[in-house]
């Protein structure tokens, strides 16, 4: 059994220790986890002490400036293991990050060339390549699926000479569901073609290793992980970003600029138009320096740990259609009510200071699929306690009492799963 502590963990974080917030139960971490103070402080004091652009200017603060962004720079690297500091790009999250590969990698790309995605995918893995996909007329492939679920042990069946670029979940938001990624990575062994991994929920929960995974290009963004909002990572591997167009130009990204051509800068800054987000990346290097001092192992451990037991504790209850599954599970519950609208039930949890998240998760032809409009979803962190998950289940066993004494049901609605 695990020694590791949440109630520890959580004393770390200063929203939970506002009188207004004593009572709250967060368990929408899949939508952004909460900050430490480490990172809040990191962002403040940037702006109180250090502030100024990087790069352009020769003088103090900025050199202070460039120096705190490369710092933060090779700590992403360190992070996710990459190779070198050079194959990570600063994006504005996983969204931009994912926006830069579809823009740039499909150039070049010929009419019925072909794009590989899932069922689960976020919306920013969908999104951006049904763009490129019209723009450039690319056909789109997807996993065969079961009710939206991909069997991402049958990706073979969806690839053929054409596939040029595979885009895949490494943790679904929705449910979830960890794909294992080195059998992904065994049916992709040998073949010419890009293969990304959308790590958005796996950076939050466990300890990325990109050489390990294989991976050409691994995205994420920082709030997941207790980092702040507005600042993404996008590793890639380094011979393949040198041979990428840049997407967006401007400043910062060139070395030479002329009035009809420009030379770009080197890697990675070819890849990074316009200023930083430099507050965001001072607090971005506090939040490296924070998970550093965590045991992530066991923080994932107590994390299955409580995801497991919630799906236990759900399974037992009457009127629930449980979507997510506890195994190979990065965090979440997704459920929907049998005999009540899933936003009813968000809204009752709320009203008990509960929060969870209610909709389709950014993930519309999952949540279709699976024969729903809607689902409600839990997600764990480091500093959810069994208490808090124990609070949620009540709200929820009560909800279903309510409910059931409004609607009398018949007797066979005790379709559960
Ligand atoms: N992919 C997944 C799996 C996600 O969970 C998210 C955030 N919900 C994103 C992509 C997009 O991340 P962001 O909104 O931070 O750009």
């Amino acid at each position: 059994r695990s020694t590791y502590s949440p109630e520890e963990f959580r004393r770390c974080f200063p929203l939970f220790q506002q009188a207004e917030n004593r009572g709250l139960v967060y368990l929408d971490n899949a939508a952004t986890t909460q900050r430490p103070a480490a990172v809040i402080d990191a962002i403040a004091d940037f702006y109180r002490r250090n502030n100024a652009n990087t790069h352009r200017s020769s003088h103090r603060l900025a050199r202070r400036a460039t120096e705190m962004v490369e710092q933060t720079r090779a700590q992403a690297a360190a992070f996710l293991n990459a190779h070198s500091s050079r194959e990570l790009v600063f994006c504005r999250g996983a969204t931009e990050a994912l926006n830069l590969l579809a823009n740039s990698l499909c150039v070049g790309l010929r009419p019925g060339d072909e794009i590989v995605l899932s069922t689960i995918e976020h919306h920013a893995n969908l999104v951006p390549w049904q763009m490129m996909a019209e723009r450039y007329r690319l056909k789109l492939r997807y996993v065969p699926h079961t009710a939206g679920v991909p069997q991402f042990d049958r990706l073979g069946e969806v690839l053929n000479e054409r596939t040029r670029i595979v885009s895949l979940t490494g943790g679904s938001n929705a449910l979830g569901l960890r794909p294992d990624l080195s059998a992904v990575a065994a049916q992709l062994r040998d073949r010419s073609l890009h293969w990304i991994v959308d790590g958005s929920q796996l950076a939050a929960h466990e300890v990325v290793d990109v050489q390990a995974i294989g991976c050409d290009f691994f995205v994420c963004s920082a709030h997941k992980f207790y980092g702040p909002t507005g600042v993404g990572l996008l590793y890639g591997r380094e011979a393949l970003l040198a041979e990428m167009p840049p997407w967006q130009g401007g400043g910062e990204m060139i070395a030479e600029v002329g009035l009809y051509h420009s030379e770009y800068a080197d890697l990675p800054h070819k890849f990074e138009a316009g200023t930083s987000p430099l507050g965001a990346l001072a607090g971005l290097n506090a939040a490296f320096a924070f998970l550093q001092g965590q045991d992530r192992n066991a923080m994932a451990a107590h994390e299955q740990e409580l995801v497991q037991r919630l799906h236990r504790e759900l399974t037992q209850l009457p009127h629930l259609r449980l979507l997510s599954q506890p195994q190979h599970n990065l965090g979440i519950v997704a459920f929907a009510p049998v005999d009540a609208a899933p936003a009813d039930l968000a809204h009752w949890l709320d009203g008990r200071d509960i929060a969870v998240r209610v909709g389709h998760h950014c993930a519309q032809p999952l949540i279709q699929a699976a024969g729903e409009g809607a689902t409600v979803r839990a997600s764990v962190a480091g500093y959810t306690t069994w208490q808090d998950c124990e609070a949620f289940l009540d709200a929820v066993r009560e909800f279903q009492r309510i409910d059931a004494s409004k609607q009398p049901v018949g007797s066979d609605s005790g379709d559960w799963q």
